[in-house]
């Protein structure tokens, strides 16, 4: 667990995606939020976050692996 700048824990952020990041904050916060006000925004959120459009995946052009732009950033290349 980290901490980003509000204080607020996080699950480990590298082995997630921004989208990922996204989603559990607005799960979180839905989840602790008591003002029906504040749970419509946050549903309201949500319902937009599925809206979004998927993110493309890419392919590592040296070892062929395909996945998300982060995770193709990241991954350890098996490259020959
Ligand atoms: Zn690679």
């Amino acid at each position: 667990m980290r901490e980003t700048d509000e204080s607020i824990p996080t699950p480990n952020a590298d082995g997630l995606t921004k989208r990922e990041r996204l989603h559990w904050h607005l799960t979180s916060a839905l989840a602790s939020a008591e003002s029906p006000e504040t749970k419509a925004h946050l549903r309201g959120a949500l319902v937009e976050y599925r809206k979004l459009p998927p993110t493309p995946l890419v392919e590592c052009p040296f070892c062929g692996k395909v996945g998300l732009p982060e995770r193709i950033q990241a991954h350890e290349c098996q490259r020959p």
